[in-house]
């Protein structure tokens, strides 16, 4: 993929992420992190949210930050040190930190270096691991066709997909197992609203989103779409809350918060899944009996 690194520089270059759902997935993941942990590291940081939990929740925790994007990196305020390198080889001694995490990256790996990045993982940790993914993602479904080179691609640069039981695997190779998961955010659906999103998009002459290209540019050729039409594509979802709360009358958004809590609903698992990874020989020492005193 001869544009891939750039296109994780232009997808971090547009500011932090702070989607409110995204902060109860981050959330739910550092009451993962074990009692007793003196130093982290967390591997595809990204612009450091996940650190800023840590710091905020264990302010003794010392933090390290690593990523492959410098523009990523430009945003990390809460690490006592930042590093940009390849998950593939990171450059620290075996064993170095009481708990690595790596949320939401190892769905982007190639064949090539997937491998080797959960082998480093579980090479420089202690005792943990903390890994989270999409949860049963159907990657096929959010694609992109890129209008220049007619290449299709996932629009978050996903190549793979997990399910329970490839999730509870994932570091079975290196001497790990998954001792704890959840699911840390629920899905909500209201009945009938695609439906009525749909007609509401075509009445109003809305593409769809299919229709879009939203990715920052094509990992295969280098197209980039206009920089204008892009911030309005991906604003996120908070700003683009914002302009739907500041374009409604106050009687209005109370109809609807009324309309929402009143409709039938269903809630299914949520979009991520995040696993506790501990070595075997950790796990053997802690469930053991102690030994008798003579
Ligand atoms: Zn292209």
């Amino acid at each position: 993929m001869t544009f891939e690194t750039d296109y994780y520089e232009s997808f971090w270059s547009y500011g932090i992420v702070d989607d409110p759902s995204d902060l109860k997935r981050l959330e739910g993941t550092a009451r993962l992190i074990p009692e007793g942990c003196v130093n982290l590291i967390d591997v595809g940081c990204g612009d450091g949210v996940f650190a800023r939990i840590v710091r905020q929740k264990f302010p003794s925790i010392q933090i390290t930050c690593v990523d492959r994007s410098s523009a990523a990196l430009e945003q990390v305020r809460d690490a006592d040190e930042k590093m940009c390198c390849e998950l593939a080889s990171l450059p620290f001694d075996d064993q170095s930190f009481d708990c690595v995490s790596c949320l939401e990256v190892i769905e982007h790996l190639t064949v090539r270096d997937y491998k080797n990045a959960l082998s480093e993982l579980a090479r420089i940790a202690k005792n943990t691991v903390i890994i989270s993914v999409p949860y049963n993602e159907a990657i096929e479904k959010e694609v992109d066709t890129c209008p220049q080179c007619r290449t299709v691609f996932n629009r978050d640069l996903h190549l793979r997909s997990f399910n329970d039981s490839t999730f509870a695997e994932l570091l079975s190779d290196f001497g790990f197992r998954m001792e704890e998961s959840s699911i840390p955010v629920v899905n909500t659906h209201y009945w009938g609203f695609r439906t009525y999103y749909s007609i509401w998009r075509k009445l109003r002459g809305v593409p769809d989103r299919s229709e879009l290209f939203m990715s920052p540019l094509c990992p295969l050729c280098g197209y980039t779409p206009e920089k204008e039409k892009q911030a309005q594509i991906n604003s996120t979802p908070a700003q683009r809350s914002a302009a739907v709360s500041a374009s409604t009358s106050p009687r209005n958004s109370k109809i609807r918060g009324l309309v929402k809590r009143c409709w039938p609903r269903q809630t299914t698992p949520g979009y991520w899944i995040v696993g506790r990874f501990t070595r075997l020989q950790t796990v053997a020492r802690s469930t053991s009996t102690p030994a008798k005193r003579s």
